[in-house]
């Protein structure tokens, strides 16, 4: 049997090492094309500001493809054949497989103005080692840039920036910052210390167009002209499946690859998918991307099972993600309401929206640190905390056993990180307890 595995980040990697425990006779290659090893994305602001090097961030140790004894190709694959069973690759290569793993994650989305990337310079992204690249080789001190996109990768490219003697302008369409993951009060702490930094840090911003002047970039601003040096582009990533679009494998809208519960294509035998580029279902009953470190690593050693034909229903745990927005720690667990979409939520299976939903919050007096419970007929559902270290498995835990809030309240001290460096939790007499979710 012979797998083959696009992609050498999370997913791919752990796809690939899974398959290899199982079977140790099968030929595996992994191709990948923008490094030798497996490196963690999450850490690419890191490498930016020269805190760590690429290598510093390589998860396994380099004798890892010796060891597993893993075929590697370094190589961009332009092409799938399912039918054919094979692989285009951009050296002109060919390479069959009985199996295939698509873990080719994510791309940056490409800013929506007219003329955008028409010209080289002056438009980049922060999500590849090519982006890195383009970024480092642009990026000098006392020049100024507007990062476009207020998620996870706009603050780290942002701080980043303006670590390196930037002016940074970020600028943030939503009327507060991140409203997937933060409420209001949450968002208005993060930004405040983004503008105590010295950042620009703008939200119901949007950006209309842009033209190039004088060597310039001219962002349209409302009722403003904001003239840069360079724009960095966060407005989200998409799947990186540009090459499969005409191979028969079924995209999903927005690129993603369909899959069914065993993340095998839905129209390709024999294709699996994992990781950022993988559609597939929410505990909310949509189907979209995850596009998080963990879900990724999860849902490559599923695929590997499904590959080696065991009977798999891929679904995602209790959700968990934890972040940094410069200093302030972020961790979330559990079910957290999308603030601008109550809807929808990122939380544990699906409580659905009927049920006693109550919401307990404080902020520590002149500090960014927050802390947010949801709570679910009594029993608390989900986290959300600011500047505080918490250890995710302890909240998770408590989410599994149905913990009351009084409980919670009473415990939380033993989900904290760093006792040493941390005051203690207590509850404030400013704390709140409101109804709704
Ligand atoms: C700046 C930044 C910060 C982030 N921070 C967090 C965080 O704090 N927490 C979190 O949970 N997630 C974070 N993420 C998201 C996380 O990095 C991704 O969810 C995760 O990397 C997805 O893993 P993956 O294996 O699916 O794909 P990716 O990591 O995107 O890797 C894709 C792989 O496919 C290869 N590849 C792609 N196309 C081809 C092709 N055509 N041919 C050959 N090889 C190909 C690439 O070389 C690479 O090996 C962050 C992402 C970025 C960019």
């Amino acid at each position: 049997m012979h797998f083959v595995v696009v992609g050498n980040s999370i997913a791919g990697i752990e796809a690939a090492i899974a398959l290899r425990n199982r079977d140790a006779h099968a030929r595996i290659t992994v191709v990948s094309y923008e490094h030798d090893h497996p490196f963690a994305r999450v850490s690419l602001m890191y490498i930016f500001c020269g805190q760590l090097r690429l290598e510093d961030t390589e998860f396994y140790d380099r004798d890892l493809y010796a060891r597993m004894r893993f075929d590697r190709v370094r190589d961009l694959v332009v092409g799938v054949d399912p039918a054919a069973k094979t692989l285009s690759l951009k050296s002109g290569a060919t390479l069959g497989y009985d199996r295939l793993l698509l873990a080719v994650g994510s791309t940056a989305r490409r800013l929506p103005w007219a003329g955008a990337y028409d010209a080289p310079g002056g438009v980049h992204h922060f999500v590849t080692l090519p982006d890195l690249e383009g970024v480092n080789a642009v990026a000098k001190p006392g020049m100024s840039c507007a990062v476009v996109g207020g998620g996870l990768i706009g603050v780290e490219s942002a701080e980043v920036l303006h670590l390196r003697g930037l002016k940074v302008h970020f600028l943030v369409r939503e009327p507060w910052y991140f409203p997937v993951a933060l409420d209001k009060a949450e968002a208005e702490v993060v930004a405040e210390h983004i503008r105590h930094h010295g950042l620009d840090c703008r939200t119901g911003t949007p950006v209309d167009g842009f033209e190039r002047r004088d060597g310039k970039i001219v962002l349209r601003l409302p009722g403003e002209e904001l003239p840069v040096d360079f724009v960095v582009g966060a407005i989200g990533v998409v799947p990186n499946t540009g090459f499969l679009v005409d191979s028969g494998i079924a995209l999903a809208p927005g690129g993603a690859i369909e899959t069914r519960d065993n993340l095998e294509s839905t129209s390709a035998p024999g294709v699996f998918a994992a990781g950022d580029c993988a559609q597939v279902t929410w505990p909310d009953g949509s189907r979209r991307p995850e596009q998080i470190w963990y879900t990724s690593r999860d849902q490559g050693r599923a695929a590997a099972r499904a590959m080696l034909g065991d009977d798999v229903k891929y679904r995602r745990g209790t959700w968990y993600n934890s972040a940094k927005f410069f200093d302030i720690e972020y961790t979330t667990a559990g079910f957290i309401p999308f603030a601008a979409k109550p809807h929808k939520h990122q939380g544990v299976g699906a409580p659905g929206e009927e049920g006693h939903w109550q919401t307990w919050y404080q902020q520590l007096p002149g500090k960014a640190v927050t802390q947010r419970i949801v709570v679910k007929d009594g029993r608390v559902v989900g986290f959300n905390g600011l500047g505080t270290r918490w250890d995710h498995q302890v909240f998770m835990r408590w989410i599994h056993e149905r913990r009351s809030l009084d409980y919670v309240l009473a415990h939380m001290n033993e989900a904290r990180f760093d006792e040493e460096f941390m005051e203690p939790f207590r509850v404030l007499p400013t704390a709140t307890l409101v109804d709704g979710a």
